[in-house]
């Protein structure tokens, strides 16, 4: 069997490693938790994402490794990559590590953001204010993540606050976007450089964490688009694997807000609604494998099951819906799992989620 180490053994882990299986392909993590998700799909050692000793065992074990987690230090990957391939490459998850770093390259290929500043005192958080204009927006340069280490200014004197609240650190402000939709795309790219896209994806946020995603998310300009930003990212970062791309959508035009090297959770509709999964297509590609077909088999929509599991998992079932249970403990803002649906029309898929979304409220 060909062997893939994981670093990182959530519930990305697992989907991954339930992709391996039909592929004749082994997963072997590397997770400090008790209890990972990923324990259901293949074989865990359980260690810090950056012990050394751990990692190198990964890497004596496994053909290529590859990340699921993006807190994992880059310089232990680096140092790994000495004598295992790292796919995606160490440089794309720096890049994603550092919205600074994120912002910078997305300006040097000419791919739209929204206006910002660098903040690094309450002082530069005034100046920005004053600059985009209010609200704003402040986001911790790194790990920050489901709209943690964020905060929304409002008026001149949340600033001194929110500069406080989020520690001091060094982060940056963008100008608040009252934009029409969110949207994100997702491609592998494989070892030959060959690309393959999914069909946009539009997604709705809850508190700063993905609530519902649906599939296409039909918009010619916007695909095309999307399309040419991810194939540019894909190209500049020597890129090998999933990547996806979040974007706010104004108009005709996009604004990239930011990207992960990995696969993504507005990709997870992809196991029931496309030809081939997100994650069977990272694997595929870090393999060197030929990547698969990305088409919707219909119109698909996902539900994010966040803190708790639904009480009547039946009444889900009997309303259409695959359920993932990612196996994890209850706990407020957590993500537990997912529900997807679907449906032959986007009438059909909307009223479905509304009917899913009912059962989840009951
Ligand atoms: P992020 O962690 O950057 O992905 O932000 C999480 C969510 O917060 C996004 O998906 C948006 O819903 C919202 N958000 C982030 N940045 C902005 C912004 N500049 N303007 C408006 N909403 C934003």
């Amino acid at each position: 069997v060909r062997r893939v180490g994981i670093i990182g053994g959530g519930q990305l882990g697992q989907m991954l490693g339930f992709a391996g299986a039909t592929l004749g392909v082994e997963c072997l993590f590397q997770d400090p938790a008790a209890e990972p998700p990923a324990r259901m799909a293949g074989e865990v050692l359980s260690a810090p994402f950056d012990c050394r000793e751990t990692l190198s065992l990964l890497a004596g074990r496994c053909e290529v490794v590859t990340y699921e987690f993006e807190n994992v230090p880059v310089a232990a990957l680096e140092a790994l990559s000495a004598s295992v391939p790292i796919r995606p490459p160490p440089e794309a998850l720096r890049r994603a590590q550092d919205r600074l770093e994120e912002k910078k390259l997305f300006e040097a290929l000419g791919i739209p953001v929204v206006p910002w500043r660098t903040v690094d005192s309450a002082d530069d958080l005034r100046e920005a204010a004053g600059a985009l204009g209010l609200p704003l927006v402040l986001k911790t340069r790194r790990l920050g993540y489901d709209g943690k280490g964020q905060a929304i200014i409002r008026e001149e004197r949340d600033i001194e606050a929110a500069w406080q609240r989020l520690g001091g650190r060094a982060s940056i402000a963008e100008q608040c976007v009252s934009f029409d939709r969110e949207l994100s795309v997702i491609g592998a790219r494989g070892l030959e450089g060959e690309v393959a896209v999914y069909p946009l994806t539009e997604n709705v946020h809850e508190q700063g964490i993905l609530r519902v995603s649906k599939a296409p998310a039909e918009s010619a300009p916007h695909a095309r688009a999307a399309r040419k930003y991810l194939e540019d990212l894909l190209g500049a970062l020597d890129y090998v694997g999933v990547l996806a791309l979040e974007m706010f959508a104004l108009g005709d035009n996009l604004l990239a807000n930011e990207f992960a090297p990995r696969v993504h959770n507005s990709g997870h509709w992809t196991i029931e609604g496309s030809r081939t999964s997100q994650f069977e297509n990272h694997l595929r590609a870090i393999l060197g494998m030929p990547l698969g077909d990305t088409a919707c088999v219909g119109h698909a929509g996902m539900i994010n099951l966040i803190g708790t599991m639904p009480r009547d998992r039946e009444a889900l079932l009997a309303a259409g819906f695959y359920l993932h249970d990612y196996g994890k403990r209850e706990r407020p803002g957590r993500k537990l799992g997912h529900a997807t649906v679907v449906s032959p029309t986007a009438d059909a898929r909307d009223r479905s989620l509304e009917k899913g979304l009912k059962i989840l409220a009951k």
